[in-house]
């Protein structure tokens, strides 16, 4: 019997989910376009496009393999569906079971049938039952899990090389002239151009190159240029924030990751093969593959194992607006804030340290709604999926979950961004400074959060230095005073 086949803009790919178990000769594969998608935010070009173009090129690529194809643009995934089931006149709709709550339930609701997705390497059930036994969800304890699980890296039940990490060799600053490698660029062609036409009015930030792959061609260009330009250097400067780079030496992989232009297992094995063939330091390998059967895979199944309150949690009853200089770098003379959110303006995109230790910083100590600020961060940057940015900006970067995920806040002075980063010497302030108007304000902000959140805190051991420190402060009156001079300066866009 025939059957409607719902291909969601995360699954694209014929090998997995849904498509898997599709027969060419009588389904009929079905992409939606939704309003709600294109114009339900204030989303960025660069990602807007990213999605729709890739399915785009996606249902091209199935109509040349043969498949009955229908790309639908509809108010909603859930009245498209309605539409064609209508039109079609099939009633079964199969699709792999999607990545966020609300689309779970949304086609649930109209009986949609799911094969369980395996855009992950790691079971729904399975995730469960680890997060279950667990007295606190320490990441390290699921990875070597995983490693073991999965058998990568390991020899004779050991950690090759001796030790399940490598973080103490991959915190190494960005050094002076060192060369970063290419960049990939791509040519927009007439799918892009079509897509960039109906891009909504609404939509922010550049698109003026293409920067990210839309087809699978094109992305396994990246993961190629990723292994033979930068995957020596991606551990030591993993953490690194360079002022001549964008990218530094990331993999830029995450967006075809996420949207299932590439799978995690293709990535691995192609990292294992580069690996084993030499010349790849250890310590990158093993940063390499944490990343993709560790924290990729951690972050998704705790948002699946938090459920869909922890989405709401605010518990440090942060209510700031978010600042004008999240929507516009200019309003900033902070250096490290302004190039980035100048580059993300561009790109759509930033890597983790950035985003963690600068902007979801920034957001922590100034006491950014975290709503807000997790709707912003899905807004603008081009790999953002809900099942990504719910635990890394309620549980990491904003501790708005009262410590459920990370046993203490991710909080830090201008003295980290100057060490990681190379945009101090060009800025205003001074990362050494708490008070007067050359204070950074990160260093002021810093122990003013310890100060206003100190009963929270003082209790947990994790944070007894910083505390220890505060408590040290000779200064903070005027600390005080000078962080409400920057929340003042933050919020009329001046600081
Ligand atoms: Fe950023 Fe402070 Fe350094 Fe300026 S001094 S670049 S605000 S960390």
């Amino acid at each position: 019997m025939k059957r409607i086949i719902f291909v969601q803009f995360d699954q694209l790919n014929r090998n997995f989910g849904a498509l898997k178990f599709s027969d060419p000769a009588s389904d009929l594969v079905v992409l939606i376009e939704s309003d709600r998608m294109r114009t339900g935010r204030k989303w960025h070009k660069q990602r807007l496009h990213f999605l729709a173009s890739s399915a785009r090129h996606f249902a091209h690529e199935l109509q040349s393999a043969g498949y009955e194809v229908k790309y639908l643009k509809s108010a909603s995934t859930i009245s498209g569906l309605n539409q064609i089931k209508k039109e079609s006149g099939i009633s079964e709709v199969v699709s792999a079971s999607p990545n966020s709550f609300q689309l779970l339930k949304n086609l649930s609701d109209i009986g949609v049938n799911f094969v369980d997705s395996d855009f992950f390497l790691t079971p729904k059930a399975l995730f469960q039952d680890w997060a279950s036994a667990q007295k606190t969800f320490t990441m390290e304890n699921f990875y070597r899990m995983q490693r073991e699980r999965l058998d990568i890296l390991m020899h004779g039940g050991k950690p090759v090389g001796g030790k399940w990490n490598f973080d103490a060799d991959n915190r190494l600053p960005a050094p002076k002239d060192h060369d970063w490698g290419p960049t990939l660029e791509f040519e927009f062609d007439e799918i892009d151009r079509e897509v960039i036409a109906e891009l909504p009015e609404t939509a922010w930030g550049n698109l003026n190159q293409k920067y990210w792959a839309t087809n699978r061609v094109d992305a396994l260009k990246q993961l190629d240029n990723f292994l033979e330009f930068h995957f020596s250097d991606f551990g030591p400067y993993e953490d690194a924030m360079p002022a001549s780079s964008w990218a530094g030496h990331h993999s830029l992989l995450s967006p075809y990751l996420n949207n299932g232009l590439l799978h995690p297992i293709e990535v691995l094995s192609a990292a294992q093969a580069r690996f084993e063939a030499g010349g790849i330091p250890i310590s990158s390998y093993e940063g390499f593959v944490r990343q993709i059967i560790g924290w990729r895979e951690y972050v998704n199944g705790m948002y699946w194992y938090l459920g869909p309150e922890y989405r709401n949690g605010n518990g440090l009853n942060a209510n700031l607006e978010l600042a004008p200089l999240f929507n516009n770098h200019e309003l900033t003379k902070m250096n490290c804030v302004s190039t980035i959110i100048g580059d993300i303006a561009e790109r759509g995109w930033t890597h983790h340290i950035p985003r963690l230790m600068v902007l979801s910083n920034l957001a922590l100590l100034a006491g950014v709604e975290p709503i807000k600020f997790l709707d912003w961060m899905r807004e603008v940057f081009v790999d953002a999926a809900e099942w990504v940015m719910v635990p890394n900006v309620i549980g990491m970067g904003t501790h708005a979950d009262n410590g459920v995920l990370m046993t203490k806040p991710y909080a830090a002075g201008g003295a980290y961004i100057s060490k990681m980063g190379q945009y101090c010497k060009n800025c205003v302030y001074d990362p050494k400074q708490r008070t007067g108007a050359d204070a950074c304000p990160f260093t002021t902000l810093y122990w003013d959060f310890l100060d206003r959140h100190l009963e929270t805190f003082k209790k947990n051991h994790r944070m007894f230095q910083q505390i220890s420190g505060l408590k040290r402060l000779k200064d903070l009156p005027e600390v005080r005073n000078r962080a409400k001079e920057v929340i003042s300066s933050l919020e009329n866009g001046t600081l």
